[in-house]
């Protein structure tokens, strides 16, 4: 895999696919941090006297034109954190984009407009991929948070392009996850969270690496499930619970060791923080949600994280955006953050999380991919680094 420096850049149009997917409120960046990770290959390529195209998705507008989901104010927000002015097309494709395309010159900065707008980019649509290969000279991909996702963008793309690299982000999480392809042992990893399809089939590839897993958040719920108890009206992906049981039985025959919330915090809803209590994992009430993991999990836990080497984090252990069902979550941060084992979280949710406990800089590595952390871990690649090569 090259890296965007090795590559001669100079009067080049480089389109650099970057993770732009930030959390917006009102029209406005409510957390750059994406932004920011990115700048440096921005830079870069600016630098070397490059015409810069960045591209990205934002949101799940699902092939449709969403208003909401442009990237425009993300233009802005990432003008100010380059220090620099930044164009911005209302297309990614077609005669506009080429025209900007067309007109930038050395050190210029393009931003295109939402790549999700397109259902060509999630089907990784021949001729999508053709019409975005066509603005540009060479390739760069530093959206290391979309590098799980075989998208046009991220491997069609490239796949046209003859000049293609790493961007700085993607090399600096290559390396650092990279390390725990070959762990010190014990390797425990954390799996909790909301986004369950992906993450689970990434999960099951994890068994045969770590040593220890632990299963908190809504990702717990489809192994309760999976054992034949009620989850009530918590989250849960009926047709994912088959997987969760193969994890289950493929656990037990490799003599792994896989915990799951001894108890958890229900309540009606996630709003209804005065009907919060603790009930044991096979008292998850009909009518209630489980929202967090309860106090006898987080023991448990810390109990079996206490002789890790390596430990791996991904996906809230509840709804920590709404206290009291934060508890769970916070104290998993600080429980990682005092360990002396290699810790690595990623995530956008999770890394929230851990920021806003205060202890992100405690952690080995924070990585900017959730989805895709795991599957680097789980499998050793990426279709967006296999792209690269
Ligand atoms: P990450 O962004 O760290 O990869 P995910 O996107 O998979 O994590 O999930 C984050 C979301 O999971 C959070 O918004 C959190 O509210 C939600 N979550 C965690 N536990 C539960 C639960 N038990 N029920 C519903 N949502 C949950
Ligand atoms: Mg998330």
């Amino acid at each position: 895999m090259k890296s965007l420096g090795d590559l001669e850049l100079r009067g080049k149009r480089v389109f650099i696919r970057v993770d732009f997917n930030v959390p917006l409120a009102g029209g406005r960046v409510t957390d750059r941090t994406r932004i920011e990770e990115t700048i440096p290959t921005v830079r870069l390529a600016c630098e070397a006297g490059a015409r810069v195209l960045c591209a990205s998705h934002l949101g799940k507008p699902k092939g449709k034109v969403e208003p909401e989901l442009s990237l425009a104010p993300v233009a802005a927000a990432f003008a100010e954190t380059l220090g620099r002015a930044v164009r911005f097309v209302e297309e990614c494709v077609g005669p506009e984009a080429e025209e900007a395309a067309r007109s930038l010159e050395p050190g210029e900065v393009l931003l295109l407009e939402n790549l999700r707008f397109h259902p060509g980019e999630e089907s990784n649509d021949p001729e999508f991929a053709k019409a975005l290969a066509a603005l540009a000279d060479c390739y760069g991909d530093d959206a290391f948070g979309a590098a799980h996702r075989a998208h046009a963008s991220v491997v069609g793309v490239p796949a046209l392009v003859a000049e293609k690299a790493a961007g700085l982000l993607l090399e600096k999480e290559v390396r650092e996850l990279s390390r725990l392809l070959d762990p010190e042992r014990p390797f425990a990893a954390v799996l909790g969270g909301a986004k369950i399809s992906g993450k689970i089939e990434a999960l099951e590839a994890l068994v045969r690496r770590a040593d220890i897993l632990l299963i908190g958040g809504g990702m717990a719920n489809h192994f309760v499930r999976a054992l034949g108890l009620p989850v009530g009206r918590s989250l849960l992906e009926e047709d994912k619970v088959a997987v969760a049981r193969e994890i289950l039985d493929l656990c037990k025959k490799e003599g792994k060791t896989i915990a799951l919330p001894s108890d958890f915090v229900v309540a009606q809803s996630p709003e209804d923080a005065k009907g919060a209590r603790t009930v044991g994992i096979a008292k998850i009430p009909q009518d209630a949600m489980a929202l967090d993991v309860g106090q006898k999990t987080l023991e448990q836990f810390e109990r079996l994280l206490a002789p890790a080497k390596t430990i791996f984090w991904n996906g809230p252990m509840g709804v920590f955006e709404r206290p009291p069902f934060d508890r769970g979550t916070k104290a998993l941060a600080m429980l990682l953050a005092e360990s002396g084992a290699v810790t690595v979280v990623g995530g956008g949710e999770s890394v929230a999380a851990v920021k806003g406990a205060g202890v992100a800089d405690r952690f080995t590595h924070v990585s900017t991919g959730g989805g895709a952390s795991l599957e680097f871990i789980a499998k050793g690649t990426l279709p967006g680094i296999e792209a690269l090569r």
